[in-house]
């Protein structure tokens, strides 16, 4: 049993509280039962300090856990308790930590209290931030504090990205927020990458894991010669592999045969060699057919780093771009503006890095996708030719503060085609019209934008802000989502735009 002190002994380990019967969590599952069980008996010296009163968070790599702990001046506090899966690797547990230690605790950046190992289960012990799922706040924020939002989030990252940590996960679930508290902190550091002079020093180590990495888990490897069939539902996208045996051109190629009215992709690196020996002058015919061939299902898969979600990753995280760079998290961030403009949460669902593609250029377009990634030295064949949308038209449409498709002068918001975007119209309940009243009230510290109204204040409700987006709001979104990472805003710089003038002296 090893326990790492990282703060100045907080913890009474002598008085565990005893389990409270009128907590208001107290109706948890059985399944919640076992595994708290189970996190006490892996780790017995959790249940010396922490009561374990609920999870409150499970994916493919943790699980989180709420805890309280009975501190020396008698007061309770909680905690958020990340019980790893035991078969991560000991390098990227120890970086998550070291990410935490050297630059959590401070900009927005979620710290470490304390940590616990027993044999192959590790358990992180952070400070508890309260929070909601964005999807469940996401129609009732105002203006006001998406900009606040981003600000806090751009504030986290120009901080990691200064120790050299590419966070590689930027999306909602992870940067908490605390709406009462106006509290963020960005969490999650199991899948960050340092960038080459980073001060991290295992995350230094990790690049040698890299060599041998897996595919993520859950996903498909599109590095190979893969046909991926986009059907009209985003879900069920399939893969398959169909043997052929002729051949033409060797090139390492991918192929994206799209099902109804979605663009079909194909994406190679330029500068590329297939890596496993297809013996020269042996050549395929499955450039651009819907099939791949037995020869490009035989190249060696090319490296490059793709961990995150697929509705966040940038496009040099979507083409495989082997040189990625905090850019990518910044990428992110601008998903996120993108989605809390429009109102719709999650934006991008793909579930797959070409659909993940071909939805970015419907936003985007097509043609300014292709020489952006022409820049990072990728090639993109893309079947038909998607324009480059206006963002603030998109947002006001998908918000519904503009024409619906049933009014003459409506401009189509995004091609209806595989589940593009989550295009389709908003449940009532995440509509801002339908937004709960005591949702409506506007905030104290909310910035002034009545005099973007007409005069109708007084008599009609508050639109959250939402009538009077600045166009600067729409400028940072375009730089944030700009298709070169060469050519992408900084954090540094993104927190000096003019949509944050009010705010920069904060900083
Ligand atoms: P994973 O690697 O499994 O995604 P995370 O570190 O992202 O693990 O945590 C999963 C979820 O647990 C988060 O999305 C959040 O809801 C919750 N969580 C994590 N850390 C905290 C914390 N310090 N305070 C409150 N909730 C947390
Ligand atoms: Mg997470
Ligand atoms: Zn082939």
């Amino acid at each position: 049993m090893e326990v790492v002190l990282t703060h100045n002994e907080p913890i009474n380990t002598e008085e565990c509280p005893k389990p409270e019967k009128s907590h208001k969590r107290s109706k948890i599952s059985r399944d919640v039962e076992t595994d708290i069980e189970l996190l006490y008996k892996a780790v017995p010296q959790i249940g010396k300090v922490f009561r374990i009163i609920d999870k409150i968070g499970e994916g493919t790599f943790s699980s989180v856990y709420l805890g309280e702990a009975q501190m020396h001046d008698g007061s309770r506090q909680k905690f958020a308790l990340k019980h790893l899966i035991p078969t991560s690797h000991p390098t990227r547990i120890a970086a998550e930590l070291q990410c935490l230690t050297l630059a959590g605790g401070q900009e927005n950046v979620m710290g470490v209290t304390y940590c616990f190992r027993k044999e192959d289960h590790v358990v992180i012990v952070m400070p508890y931030l309260e929070h909601k799922a964005i999807v469940d706040i996401i129609s009732s924020l105002s203006f006001e504090e998406v900009r606040l939002y981003i600000y806090n989030l751009l504030r986290a990252l120009k901080h990691i990205h200064q120790f050299g940590i590419i966070h590689r996960d930027i999306k909602p679930n992870n940067f908490l927020y605390n709406r009462k508290t106006k509290e963020y902190a960005l969490v999650d550091f199991g899948l960050a990458q340092g960038t080459a002079d980073t001060q991290i020093d295992l995350l230094k180590d990790l690049s040698g894991l890299r060599k041998v990495q897996r595919p993520v888990f859950g996903e498909r490897n599109i590095n190979s010669c893969t046909q991926v069939s986009a059907t009209t539902k985003a879900t069920s996208a399939q893969t398959e592999f169909v043997k052929v045996a002729k051949a033409e051109d060797p090139a390492n190629r991918r192929y994206l045969s799209a099902g109804r009215g979605s663009a079909a992709l194909k994406s190679q690196g330029a500068n590329q060699k297939p890596q496993r020996a297809v013996p020269l002058g042996v050549t395929c015919s499955c450039f651009q057919t819907d099939r791949v061939c037995n020869i490009c299902l035989s190249r060696k898969q090319q490296i490059a780093p793709r961990a995150g979600t697929p509705g966040f990753r940038a496009p040099e995280v979507l083409t495989k771009c082997p040189n990625q760079g905090t850019a990518i998290d910044v990428w992110s961030a601008g998903v996120i503006l993108l989605s809390l403009l429009s109102g719709r949460y999650p934006f991008f669902k793909a579930s797959d890095d070409l659909i993940a593609l071909s939805q970015i250029m419907t936003i985007r377009g097509s043609r300014e996708t292709i020489q952006a990634a022409k820049a990072f030295g990728k090639s993109i064949v893309c079947s038909r030719e998607l324009p480059r949308q206006d963002l603030r038209v998109l947002c006001e449409t998908l918000r519904g503060h503009r024409p619906s498709p049933d009014d003459d002068d409506y401009v189509t918001p995004l091609p209806q085609n595989n589940g593009t975007v989550s295009g389709k119209p908003p449940i009532p309940d995440e509509t801002p019209t339908h937004r709960p009243i005591e949702e409506q009230v506007k905030p104290e510290d909310t910035y002034d934008n009545t005099s973007l109204h007409t005069g109708h204040m007084e008599t009609e409700q508050w639109d959250g802000g939402w009538g009077g987006v600045p166009d600067e709001a729409y400028d940072l979104l375009d730089r944030l989502l700009e298709l070169n990472p060469a050519k992408r805003i900084t954090a540094a710089d993104a927190l000096t735009h003019p949509l944050f003038t009010d705010l920069i002296q904060l900083t």
